[in-house]
């Protein structure tokens, strides 16, 4: 039967890294062994005050509903675990959502009118545009500079009449930019300036390697009307290491936070109850150390995945380029210099080639909206980064 489908889902694209995706499956049903650098999520154990938290959740029987944009208390912690971000928001003005995803999908169905723009990074998470597209809204690129970033003027360029809401990320995915309070004052005054909306999406907060982490809503002070203007996402999936349990934060005015608690009520309702409590009790305690050591981790990983890339030689010339991220775990990775017969030429054929050539998975950059370049992720084991590292020398170097 030829289905009849409603016109928004028509215009969201196939993922560009099908055929890459099918080729992964394809080789690890046929017993190849291959090194993933491909995860968006965590490789860290969560909390352990978050599985004690999930028994004691099955013994007092959890298992109900909870209110749509979930329980007070669990409202009134992530308020509270937003003020080392000096973020000041009461528990009305937080939604626990499903997920960092569910944030961004009941924001923009609050906001977002059928026609209007949203501007986004032209270098970004693929999610967005696909999000933006289900809501009704168009996507348009803001141009980034050298270093990943939007700028005063690639913003002030990029909004029109028609723009409602500015996605930031920081840190980014796949760029590992992070935005200074410099940097971040400067957009500010141009969001306030053209009166619209800005989403922070800081869902990579806890990682954090140089600089530190500024949240645009913080900056009030600097910039008068900036808070109001701002809707923070943060969430458990990346910082507690349980993005399958699907647990996010949107903090924001109470009037919209008061229109996603209509939208998630019919479509989706609380986010799993029993999960709720298990993160109530992580957040409870003080998670210092555990982000502390997490972020240690990374760091670690960060300088095996770069110091062994970034001595890869192709033809005389280093086959793989990247800035060392700021944040996040993901390595952005120029490929033009392995462009040719050898390898292929777009992003996709690339990472094609390392694939087969190599038994080494990396993301091609096309998804993120450039074909010169390929995401590796160092959410990896230490001795699986080693392994892969060595398996692309050898390939490449020959
Ligand atoms: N924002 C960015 C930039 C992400 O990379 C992700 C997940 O990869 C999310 C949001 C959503 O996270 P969640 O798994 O909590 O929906």
């Amino acid at each position: 039967m030829e289905h009849k489908f409603a016109k928004r889902v028509l215009k969201i694209k196939p993922s560009p890294t099908l055929s890459f995706n099918a080729k992964v499956k394809e080789m690890k049903e046929a017993g190849k062994d291959i090194v993933m650098f491909t995860a968006g999520e965590p490789d860290l154990k969560p909390p352990k005050e978050f599985e004690e938290g999930l028994k004691e959740g099955i013994a007092l029987g959890k298992f109900n509903y909870t209110a749509v944009l979930g329980e007070k208390k669990l409202r009134e912690l992530a308020a509270k675990y937003l003020m080392k971000y000096e973020l000041d928001y009461k528990w009305e003005e937080i939604a626990i959502t499903q997920g960092g995803k569910g944030g961004i999908s009941n924001l923009l169905l609050a906001l977002v009118e059928k026609g209007e723009e949203v501007v986004i990074p032209e270098i970004r998470w693929a999610s967005y545009d696909d999000e933006v597209i289900l809501a009704g809204g168009k996507p348009r690129l803001a141009e980034v500079n050298e270093d990943f970033k939007v700028t005063p003027e690639s913003l002030r360029k990029a909004i029109t009449r028609k723009t409602k809401l500015f996605i930031l990320n920081s840190p980014a995915n796949p760029t590992g930019a992070v935005y200074s309070r410099e940097e971040l004052t400067e957009l500010a005054k141009v969001i306030v300036e053209k009166g619209i909306y800005v989403l922070s999406d800081e869902i990579y907060s806890e990682i954090v390697f140089e600089g530190e982490q500024v949240s645009i809503a913080s900056l009030e002070k600097e910039v008068p009307g900036i808070k109001e203007r701002t809707f923070t996402l943060n969430g458990a999936s990346k910082s507690l290491a349980i993005p399958g349990l699907r647990i996010g934060y949107l903090a924001g005015d109470k009037e919209v936070i008061k229109k996603i608690d209509c939208i998630q009520g019919a479509n989706a309702s609380n986010p799993n109850s029993l999960t709720q409590w298990g993160v109530r009790k992580a957040l409870e305690t003080d998670l210092t150390g555990y982000f502390e050591e997490g972020l240690e981790a990374y760091q670690e990983k960060r300088k095996l995945m770069t110091e062994g890339l970034e001595g890869i030689q192709y033809r005389g010339k280093r086959a793989f380029m990247f800035k060392m991220p700021q944040g996040g775990f993901y390595l952005w990775v120029n490929i033009k210099n392995l462009k040719g017969k050898e390898f292929g030429r777009s992003s996709e054929e690339i990472a094609l080639g390392l694939l087969e050539e190599a038994g080494v998975a990396a993301i091609p950059g096309k998804a993120f909206g450039d074909d010169n370049c390929l995401r590796f992720s160092f959410a990896v084991g230490k001795e699986e980064i080693k392994e892969g590292v060595g398996r692309l020398r050898k390939a490449i170097e020959g």
